[in-house]
């Protein structure tokens, strides 16, 4: 086996990030004799499986649907254990695709990307590590994640607490005694929703502190046997070709009746079985019209309040557990596994901050408006800056000294969220407003890997040495996601999805930033296309200087 790659200071092509998108995307160079390095600021590779150890971590996707097409070796081997599968073993999934494919030897670890500058005379860029070493390469992939920067809390005093305290990004690697511990966790998303379901059983005690309330639904997770997974592995292509043809690149096919069609014990009928159906069923094989129709939205959400009523014993903090500012699946659904049972347990208790705010992180707790509680452990499940956040830690410098953090000060302007004007040979994987961001992620991933890499092999082909998004598609495009958002009773929810984050100057109640493109993939997938067919209509491509 050939030895690692050596960082040196000039190659062919940097990836940023070895997560789920950079081991692909340098499958992809390197297979084609591209001599690239991939930089990654973590001890490992993994991106968010790497990262996100915290407890209940896991897929919202089907395990089986969430593999590398591409790595054939592996799925005609590799046994997913879970249907929704846990961090440990999606960890171990990708090192395996890494060690099977010889690719960690182009992977640097523990290394930070300073700053990107752009000299178009030389028609490259200097990539500046925290360290103080530089790569010079005529072309920067970025495979940084969507909600790789964890946003803590500003509350006053956060740093004097004397317990221990984290995000649960940062939760630690090593195993953590929670049974002794007054543990408290602050914020109901996705994350905190599967950290709650885990650890209520296992900590002395537990408050959650809930602003608030997130529509949840069961996960149904299952053990996978090994008889079941033979008879998944002999439907993979099937699995993927659903996939592509679903907007989220998920296993789960909408259902086509119309809404205002059917009877309402038709509704109840398929909404009572698929609220016991794994993953998101509940939401992606739902009538469509609970995403655009306000008034089919509020119906549904009425539905799953009335499950949340059944499951809660106390009916004050089941209704406090029931949103009331957006309806069911505006936005990408928490998957819960009895979430809502742990607040039947003597030893959890809700604390409504949107009723009496927190005050101050003391030394010893945390201090509302209306009582101070000591704890041992706080937990942060605060949320992260998204898709943007990571972009914005990075010093990008492009044309004429241009930085993106301006341009992208109050909303991201992408060409199909692949790259952006000003910032010519910076290719993005799942960047702001692409289609591949939102999705079953691999599904998006390979998308987004297939077609950068295509139009790098036309490069080569053609002796392409500039690579640019003109202003007008990039306008254009910007337009269109814009659009999007006006069509989906998305826009109406205060969530990362519209930018929304109180932990962030500027990303507070009342801005909207357009991070995603809302068509669904099979859309993004043809829009793709359709550009390679026109010969790169919208990019502006330039052969070296004479
Ligand atoms: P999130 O959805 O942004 O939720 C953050 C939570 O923290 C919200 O409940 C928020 O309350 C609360 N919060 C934030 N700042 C607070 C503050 N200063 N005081 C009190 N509460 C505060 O973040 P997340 O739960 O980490 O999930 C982010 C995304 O990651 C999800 O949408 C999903 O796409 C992905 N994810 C996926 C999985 C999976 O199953 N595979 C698991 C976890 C996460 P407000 O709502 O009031 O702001």
């Amino acid at each position: 086996m050939p030895g690692p790659h050596a960082l040196a200071d000039r190659h062919e092509a940097v990836v940023i990030g070895a997560g789920v998108a950079g081991i692909h995307q340098i499958k992809e160079l390197t297979d084609r004799g591209i001599d690239a390095v991939v930089i990654e600021s973590g001890a490992d590779l993994g991106g968010t499986w790497f990262w996100n150890r915290y407890p209940g971590a896991r897929f919202d996707s089907e395990s089986y649907s969430y593999g590398y097409s591409w790595a054939t070796e592996i799925l005609e081997t590799w046994h997913w254990k879970e249907h929704f599968s846990g961090q440990p073993e999606n960890l171990r999934y990708l090192q395996t695709v890494a060690d099977t494919y010889d690719l960690r030897r182009f992977m640097h670890f523990d290394c930070h990307v300073e700053s990107l500058v752009w000299n178009d005379d030389a028609t490259e860029w200097t990539v500046t590590l925290t360290d103080g070493r530089t790569i010079r390469t005529p072309i920067v992939i970025t495979a940084i994640g969507l909600l790789t920067v964890p946003t803590p809390p500003r509350y006053p005093g956060v740093e004097r607490f004397t317990g221990r305290s984290f995000h649960t990004h940062d939760w630690p690697a090593e195993p953590l005694d929670l049974s002794e511990l007054r543990v408290a966790v602050i914020g109901t998303g996705a994350t905190g929703i599967q950290v709650i379901g885990e650890i209520q059983d296992k900590v002395a005690e537990l408050h959650v502190f809930q602003r608030r309330p997130n529509w949840s639904a069961p996960l149904n997770n299952a053990p996978i046997s090994p008889a079941e997974m033979d008879e998944i592995r002999d439907r993979y292509d099937e699995i993927f070709e659903v996939c592509a043809r679903t907007p989220g690149g998920f296993v789960h096919e909408p259902d086509r009746r119309g809404f205002w069609e059917v009877t309402e014990a038709e509704r109840f009928e398929l909404w009572d079985r698929l609220y016991d159906e794994p993953g998101f069923a509940i939401w992606l094989q739902n009538f469509v019209e609970i995403f655009i129709d306000e008034e089919a939205n509020r119906i549904f959400s009425d539905y799953i309040a009335e499950r949340i009523r059944q499951r809660v014993d106390d009916p004050t903090v089941a209704e406090k557990l029931i949103p009331t500012d957006h309806g069911f699946g505006y936005q990408r659904v928490p998957m819960e596994t009895n979430y809502f049972e742990a607040y039947n347990r003597p030893n959890v208790h809700l604390v409504d901050v949107s009723e009496t705010p927190i005050v101050e992180i003391t030394e010893t707790g945390i201090a509302t408006t209306d009582a101070h509680r000591e704890f041992d452990l706080i937990v942060y499940a605060t949320g992260f800056d998204a898709i943007t956040g990571a972009f914005d830690k990075i010093h990008v410098e492009g044309v004429d000294g241009v930085t993106l953090r301006d341009k992208w000060r109050d909303d991201p302007a992408t060409f199909m969220g692949v790259m952006t004007h000003g910032f010519p040979n910076l290719l993005m994987v799942a960047g702001p407003q692409s289609g591949n961001a939102s999705t079953n992620f691999p599904r998006g991933i390979e998308t987004g890997v297939a077609w950068l890499t295509g139009l790098l092999d036309h490069a080569r082909a053609h002796g392409i040495t500039r690579i640019e998004a003109t202003e007008e598609a990039e306008r254009a495009w910007v337009d269109h996601v814009k659009q999007m958002y006006e069509m989906m009773l998305l826009r109406k929810a205060k969530g990362w999805f519209t930018g929304y984050n109180s932990n962030v100057e500027g990303h507070e109640e009342g801005t909207m930033r357009h991070l995603i493109y809302n068509g669904g993939s099979p859309k993004y997938q043809a829009k793709l296309d359709a550009i390679t067919e026109s010969g790169y209509e919208g990019v502006t491509l330039t052969g070296p200087r004479h």
